[in-house]
């Protein structure tokens, strides 16, 4: 069943289930190292800042800032605009030119006065930082947020979509709607901006959701793909999920990589606590992206050795 470049736009789900079913992962990451080569070879990295932690009314089951849960993390206000800067300055100084500003919470269907103290952050850091690229994460949006944000000059917004939409009620939150989150999206796709949308795999949905997903974020045109692996955290609803296996992991992001083609598919949280040694083959033969310097409320590897890794990568 060799794949034809020519066709992958035309490649189906049906298609993509029966290379799975082979059971033959070596085969399935050769096709997705062939088309990663050829469509998608090329680097993304970025960063984020945690700027808003914890004390979020919503109950998304995974998440250490839900106030449904009793985690031990930090939290704490919007952060200085100061201080947030200090921040990009530090990913910046490390060769990192995409910078994320994530707020826990619902999101800003109205401008209120912490939206427009992070614009007011955004323009502070654009300032200083002309050629970093400020992305935001600031959950659901309306029109009129949506066009203040990209405004004041952001060039990306995160907006995850999580897991296939009709299981998000029973996997993810129930305090709001994944149709809510899907409208976000549309909203900004008006806007010549990147969208970064993707899923977290691992919280007991079925290989079939995840390519349900897969074709979802194909069809809304997203442009950056992070896949997050679930790190149960003591004190959220997920605590003792039995973690997935690597081999689960990589065929998820070959078939990703399938599906998707030439997009940024971003390997986010859980790529060293979960995948350990076998990050490297999933970044050689299908992610082309990653989140480096630590995630939202767990630490990951320094920038510098990420940037040995990727190295590496490119001399396969
Ligand atoms: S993922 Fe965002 S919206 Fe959901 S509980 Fe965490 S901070 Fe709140």
């Amino acid at each position: 069943m060799e794949i034809k470049f020519d066709l992958t736009d035309k490649i189906n789900k049906d298609y993509i289930i029966e290379l799975i079913n082979k059971n033959d992962v070596f085969y399935l990451a050769h096709i997705s190292y062939k088309i990663k080569k050829e469509f998608a070879n090329s680097f993304h990295t970025c960063s984020i800042s945690n700027s808003k932690s914890g004390v979020c009314d919503q109950n998304c089951s995974y998440c250490a800032q839900s106030s449904f849960h009793k985690t031990d993390i930090k939290t704490y206000n919007l952060l200085p605009k100061e201080e947030i800067y200090k921040e990009a300055e530090k990913a910046y100084l490390n060769d990192v030119r995409h910078f994320g500003i994530v707020t826990s919470g619902y999101g800003y269907p109205k401008p209120n006065k912490e939206f427009e103290k992070i614009l007011e952050t955004i323009r502070y850091i654009k300032e200083r930082l002309n050629d970093l690229e400020v992305c935001c994460s600031l959950g659901v949006l309306s029109e009129e947020t949506a066009s203040m944000l990209v405004e004041t000059g952001i060039v990306e917004y995160n907006h995850n979509l999580q897991v296939n939409p009709p299981k998000y009620k029973e996997l993810i939150a129930t305090t709001h709607s994944v149709e809510e989150r899907i409208n976000t999206i549309k909203i900004l796709r008006k806007y010549p901006i990147r969208i970064c949308s993707g899923a977290i795999i691992g919280l007991g949905e079925t290989m079939e959701d995840r390519i349900n997903l897969a074709f979802l974020l194909k069809d809304l045109n997203v442009d950056i793909v992070p896949i997050n692996v679930l790190i149960p955290i003591k004190g959220t609803r997920l605590e003792n999920q039995k973690p997935i296996t690597a081999v689960d992991v990589i065929k998820t992001f070959c078939a990703y990589r399938i599906i998707l083609k030439d997009k940024v598919i971003k390997f986010a949280a859980g790529r060293e606590t979960i995948m350990k040694d076998f990050q490297g083959l999933i970044l050689a033969c299908a992610a082309n992206g990653m989140l480096t310097g630590g995630y939202l409320t767990t630490r990951g590897r320094s920038v510098e050795e990420d940037k040995e890794l990727i190295e590496q990568i490119f001399k396969f």
